[in-house]
């Protein structure tokens, strides 16, 4: 459950990047990589983001984290709006905010021994002056690595044993905040899972809050507290996870967990795969964006940008129809879009929502 304050509160975080063209380097579009997107994570949470590769998620925990600056929106984080922190101020404050990201070779130095990669952070930092061996040392072992790999150069590692250095670097400046960015989407499945639970231990131990960024909903499921959906730089559907899992509202939520491989060769795929790509951010398709691939849309969908929707139990979801389509799914009688599209146009003609609302 969100506590009053939250750790992370960021509120209509915007990034919109300029495409150039011609010799002048003119402006001739922006894609807009996240569109209106709010986020609050509490201490020793996991929110779980998922979607398709350019979907904006990457870039959402880099702002969270203002590696990438908004376009707009602003960012609270532990109680400061890190918005407003000069380079110095910023600096101290990342030390609580690390990232570990998909491929942990390009982001370690070869030319660094794995205890100098780790005391380096301990240096920039000020931390644990006089005693960074016994740090390392120690950091090795919270990772499940042994005291004379300090010595040892990242080529010599697997896939795993570096996302485990990528881990204790991160660990060493004793974050409250991770951005795990796609952190084990290029591992073996069994290795995954060993990240998996040693990030879980880690979170217990040291009260990390997480930001688990991954295209794969059956890897969220393992780790995430909450998860939020999504599509074309906005979300589409946030929960706690057995909600989401359990009771998914929106026809893409519902489309990426029927792409979840199952087991059971019988198991009976209740809701159609995915087709289709996902539409260029550079010209997103109006209304709803998920218009073009979803098997529910309406007219009303191209034109109308639906708003995210709660019901009171910290479940939203951007749809339309996601009330008609459950209750299709339910009784299997027709969806009866008729009542919906008259509350829809008594909205359009009460205002004009084309642009996204903010999420609550
Ligand atoms: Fe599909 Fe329309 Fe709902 Fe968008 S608003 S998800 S197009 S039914």
């Amino acid at each position: 459950m969100i506590e009053t304050e939250p750790l992370v509160a960021a509120a209509g975080l915007v990034k919109h990047f300029p495409v150039r063209r011609g010799l002048f380097g003119r402006v001739s579009g922006l894609v807009r990589a996240v569109d209106g997107v709010d986020v609050r994570i509490a201490a020793g949470e996991t929110l779980g983001v998922v979607g398709e590769s350019g979907c904006g998620k990457s870039t959402l925990g880099r702002m969270v984290l203002r590696l990438i600056e908004p376009t707009a929106g602003s960012i609270v984080f532990d109680g400061q709006d890190i918005g407003t922190l000069g380079a110095g101020a910023l600096r101290a404050q990342r030390r609580a905010m690390q990232i570990i990201f998909q491929d942990p070779y390009s982001s370690l130095n070869p030319r660094m021994t794995v205890g100098q990669t780790l005391a380096e952070p301990l240096r920039l930092h000020g931390l644990h002056r006089g005693r960074e061996g016994e740090r390392v040392t120690e950091l090795l072992h919270t990772v499940g690595l042994a005291p004379e790999h300090a010595l040892r150069y990242p080529h010599e590692f697997s896939g795993g044993q570096r996302q485990r250095i990528g881990i204790a670097r991160a660990l060493a400046v004793e974050p409250k905040l991770i951005v795990c960015d796609e952190a084990v989407s290029a591992l073996d499945v069994s290795v995954q899972a060993q990240v998996v639970n040693l990030l879980q231990d880690l979170q217990r131990r040291f009260g990390l809050a997480y930001i688990f960024i991954a295209h794969d909903l059956a890897v969220v499921k393992h780790i995430a507290t909450r998860v939020a959906v999504m599509y074309l730089g906005r979300i589409v559907e946030t929960a706690d996870k057995e909600a989401l899992f359990a009771n998914p509202r929106h026809p893409y939520t519902q489309a990426l967990l029927a792409a979840i491989p199952r087991p059971e060769p019988s198991a009976r795929r209740e809701r159609p795969v995915l087709g289709g790509d996902v539409p260029s951010p550079l010209n997103p398709p109006p209304g709803c964006h998920f218009h073009t691939r979803c098997p529910h849309a309406q007219p009303v969908c191209s034109q109308t940008a639906p708003l995210l929707e709660g019901t009171g139990d910290g479940h939203f979801a951007a749809c339309h129809f996601w009330r008609e389509i459950q209750s299709h799914a339910a009784t299997e009688q027709p969806i009866a879009f008729a009542p919906a599209r008259r509350r829809l146009e008594r909205l359009q003609s009460a205002f004009v929502a084309s642009d996204p609302v903010p999420t609550p």
